[in-house]
């Protein structure tokens, strides 16, 4: 489940804090901002709701929250800070307008893969990265006013991960699809016969799933890319439908499904450990459980089937060991 603010503070709170009713004023109000707000903002807005607390307990308490885990301190450049908070706030990195001062907020699996690579060919045990890109947004290049603030990042988080999810079904569907209509061995074909139609079954409650998110944020499909992860665009199985030819034997689809679905599988299991908690992790961890079990089942079928064609080989083992064989 995911927490209440409460509980999210709770978890956060050091050990022996205490707790104060002014701090809790000026946390509740932080957790509630949207996007990104400096420390003079937040005095504004804390002043407004109680005049008794004091521009340095604001400023203590943004300190502590940043202990905390509670509070993120953005650079924006130019001597610019901004501070978020990370309650349903998935780690991301910036894009920022240096015209109209706003920032844009992704996450991109791949650059985090490369930094990763880097920091461990380096040995260098990293603790954060932070990627901002500065430059000129779309509105303003085009001369428009500033857009009004988005949805929440979690929100466009759980639309993007649905959308991932999705394409993987629908690569997965179309792989079992030809797999079973390429498969002679009657068994094989059943396996990728059942698969095919799970993926179908999958890939219905994902696109109900995707719907209801959209009829609770209207105009979610307008708001811009969160979440980039160039492998899923056309889904993770599209390169081993490529190599389902005509003639190819059940032994080898099996494999190639096996490769599709443990690399789907680890990745959904792995990025979804990592993120925070909210519903684009629940959704890449409910995913990761069913490639998991499609892996499973393809996994045992292979076995079964190797079992299956090596047996006469076993046997002619056995007949030789007791003697059987004529000279
Ligand atoms: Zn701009
Ligand atoms: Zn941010």
């Amino acid at each position: 489940m995911i927490p209440s603010e409460t509980e999210f503070v709770e978890q956060l709170r050091p050990a022996g804090g205490r707790r104060s009713g002014k701090r809790d004023v000026i946390v509740g109000i932080f957790l509630k901002q949207p996007g990104h707000i400096s420390a003079d903002a937040l005095v504004d807005l804390v002043k407004q709701e109680d005049g008794r607390i004091s521009r340095a307990t604001i400023y203590r308490t943004l300190q502590w929250m940043i202990d905390a885990g509670i509070a993120r301190r953005v650079d924006f450049g130019g001597g610019r800070f901004r501070f978020e908070h990370a309650y349903r706030h998935p780690r991301h990195f910036h894009l920022i307008c240096t015209s109209c001062q706003r920032s844009f907020e992704f996450l991109s699996s791949d650059v985090e893969s490369i930094v990763e690579e880097i920091a461990a060919t380096r040995r260098f045990s990293a603790a954060q990265s932070v990627v901002q890109i500065y430059g000129v947004c779309e509105r303003c290049q085009a001369g428009l006013p500033a857009a009004e603030p988005g949805l929440p990042a979690d929100i466009l988080f759980a639309r993007d991960a649905l959308r991932m999810a999705i394409a993987t079904e629908k690569s997965g569907r179309e792989f079992y699809g030809r797999a079973a209509k390429l498969t002679r061995d009657g068994r094989a074909r059943r396996v990728f016969h059942k698969l095919a139609t799970e993926e179908d079954d999958h890939l219905d409650r994902l696109e109900r799933r995707y719907a209801e998110l959209q009829r609770q944020y209207p105009g979610l499909d307008d708001q811009p890319t969160f979440l980039f992860f160039k492998g899923a665009a056309n889904g993770l199985f599209a390169s081993g439908t490529e190599e389902l030819k005509e003639g190819l034997d059940e032994r080898r689809a099996l494999l190639i499904g096996i490769r599709c679905e443990r690399g789907s599988y680890e990745f959904f299991k792995r990025y979804g450990e990592r993120f925070e908690e909210s519903e684009g992790k629940r959704i890449f961890l409910q995913f990761a459980d069913e490639e998991r079990e499609h892996l499973d089942l393809l996994t045992r079928e292979h076995r079964a089937l190797s079992g299956r064609t090596k047996r006469p080989a076993r046997d002619v083992r056995r007949r030789r060991s007791i003697g059987v064989t004529h000279r």
